[in-house]
Parts: structure tokens; sequence; C-alpha cells
């Protein structure tokens, strides 16, 4: 098979690992920018050129789409679905998953454990809001914001007011949500494949940190779930539509809460955390499904 690789930095370990896995199995593989990927639709039907190579010959893609250019990556993924190449990520799954309200209203909508979590439009009614919520301490998440920056813990109401006051002032859009003290500065993330928990690590962030993001200090330490926590990550990753998924959950008193559903879940940390080979499995899922899926979905 022809297998490619949508990634803007060959350089990338998860890059640099699939491509890795792709030759293992005995297969081609190739590294695409989406972003120099220019997309051709007229009544022939849709086509790619890549650097003004047009791409004829490739069976599978593997898009690693970063947040900031989810719009033009899942265009281009979108384009290769229409032309019947399987991608091992579906694009309405990445624009699901990038969206963290909608993500939220989609797993709560499938009764999945989350923290109880508010939007709101009228900065008058933060008094019900927060109670809602259950009143301070409160954690307050930019819409916008990944590896944990624009995630702010306010201890108490007043604290909380201000801090969503001078967010409305910017105009920019946050969410209220539960504080789950007990978790204790960690989190739990389950890399899925394929309807399956292929491995799984506790992410602990640093000291006096409530975060536990990698990219924000923290170490990660390889885990068994719970029943509970692995059946919790399996729906979660199903209802988003995700058959590659990174679910990071937080370990409450009342049982796992989801925080997200990751589209291009990072290789690195859980394959030197756990040892598995996680690209192979990848791989392995693309060899059971790219050939027999080539029929056109329904997309938009
Ligand atoms: P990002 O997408 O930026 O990583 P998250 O929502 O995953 O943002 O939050 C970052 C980290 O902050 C989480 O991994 C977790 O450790 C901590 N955290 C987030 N939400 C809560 C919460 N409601 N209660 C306790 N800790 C939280
Ligand atoms: N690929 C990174 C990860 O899976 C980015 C997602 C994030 O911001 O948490 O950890």
């Amino acid at each position: 098979m022809n297998i490619a690789v949508l990634s803007r930095n060959p350089q990338l370990y998860s890059t640099r690992r699939l491509i890795e896995a792709i030759k293992e199995k005995g297969h081609q593989g190739r590294v695409i920018d989406h972003l120099k990927c220019d997309l051709i639709m007229d009544e022939d039907g849709p086509s790619i050129f890549y650097k003004g190579e047009q791409l004829v010959d490739i069976d599978a893609i593997i898009p690693r789409i970063g947040a900031s250019v989810t719009f033009y990556g899942t265009a281009v993924v979108r384009q290769f679905e229409m032309m019947h190449v399987f991608s091992a990520i579906d694009s309405l799954a990445i624009t699901r998953s990038r969206d963290k309200l909608r993500s939220l209203q989609i797993l709560s909508r499938a009764k999945i454990g989350m923290p109880k979590t508010a939007f709101t439009n009228y900065s008058k009614t933060e008094n019900q809001v927060l109670h809602h919520i259950g009143d301070a301490p409160v954690v307050i998440k930019l819409l916008e914001g990944t590896q944990g920056l624009g995630v702010i813990l306010a201890d108490t109401n007043k604290a909380a007011k201000s801090v969503v006051e001078a967010f409305e002032s910017l105009k920019t859009r946050v969410i209220l949500q539960e504080f789950i003290k007990e978790a204790g500065g960690a989190d739990i993330r389950a890399f899925i494949v394929n309807g399956e928990v292929v491995g799984a690590m506790k992410r602990q962030g640093k000291e006096g940190e409530f975060r536990s993001n990698l990219h924000r200090g923290g170490s990660a330490q390889v885990i068994k779930l719970s029943r509970t926590e692995k059946s919790t990550a399996l729906k979660a990753a199903k209802c988003m539509g995700l058959a590659i998924a990174g679910v990071d959950m937080l370990q409450s008193k009342k049982g796992p809460m989801v925080l997200e559903v990751n589209s291009s879940p990072g290789l690195e940390g859980i394959e030197k955390a756990t040892n598995i080979d996680i690209a192979g499995k990848i791989i392995e899922f693309i060899e059971q499904n790219a050939l027999k899926k080539k029929l056109p979905k329904d997309k938009i």
C-alpha cells in the first residue's frame, strides 16, 4: 500500500514513527505537508496537487493536523476522502474534536462522565451559572486553548467573576467547569486504536500545578486502567467518531470524567511510557480497513 502521513514536519517523533512502522510492515510511506496541497474541484472530480505533482496512487492517509491549521488541514483530509482514499481519522471527527464546546455537547448527549460544565453569553447571570456548577473553586477554560494554556483555576466566586468579565471584555469565549480536586493534578490518557485501548498513562503535573500537561512540565507513567475507565474511554472515542484517539480523563470520586478526546494524539509520551509499538497498531488498523472502505461516505 501507499500510505501518506499528513504532517508539516517529517522530524516530529510521531511522524517519524509512523513512517518507520509503514516501512516495517512492507508498505510505501511518505510525508505530505497538508499546507502545501492545492485542492482542485471541477466536473472531473476532486483532485490534489502537492508541490505541482498530482497525487494519484495513495491508498490511505494518516492525518496529523495541528490545532492551528484545522480548517485547511481538514479540507485536505476531506478532499482525500472525496477521492475515496481511506483516512485513518475522519475529517468530520477532527472538526468535532477540535471544538471543545461541541465535543462536550456530544459527550454529554452520550451520557459520558465529565466535569459539570457551563457556557454562557450573559455576564449578569454569572452567579446562577456558578451555582449550576457548584460554586468555586472552578476551572475556567478558553475555548481556543491547547496544551494547558488558557486553563485557569479560580479559588473564589469573586475571582471567577473577574476572570470571566476580563475575557468577556476581550470578546473571548470561555467555559466554566467544576474543579475535580481529588484528581490531584493528574489525568489519564487512554490511547485508542480501532475500538481498543492499546496503551494508557497517567500524567502528573509538577509540584503545585493542577494541570498535568506534559507541555507544562508534567511527567508520565504507565498505568492499568479499570474496567470503567476503559469503557468510558472507548465510548468517548466512539461517539466522537474517532477510530484513533487520545482520551484524557480525570479520576474522580464519581468515576472517570472525560476532559477531551484528541484526534491527533502524540505518540512520543505514550510509546515511551508504555514501550508499546502504537505506530505499528495504527498501520495494522489501516491494513484492515483501507482497501475495503473505498466507497465514498456521505460527508457534507
Ligand atoms: P488542554 O486541552 O489545554 O490540555 P485540558 O482541559 O485538558 O486543556 O486541561 C489541562 C489540564 O488541567 C488537564 O490535563 C488536567 O490535569 C487539568 N484540568 C482540566 N480541567 C480540570 C478540572 N475540571 N478539574 C481538575 N483539573 C482539571
Ligand atoms: N498531540 C498533543 C497530545 O496529544 C496535543 C494535544 C494537546 O494539546 O493535549 O498531547
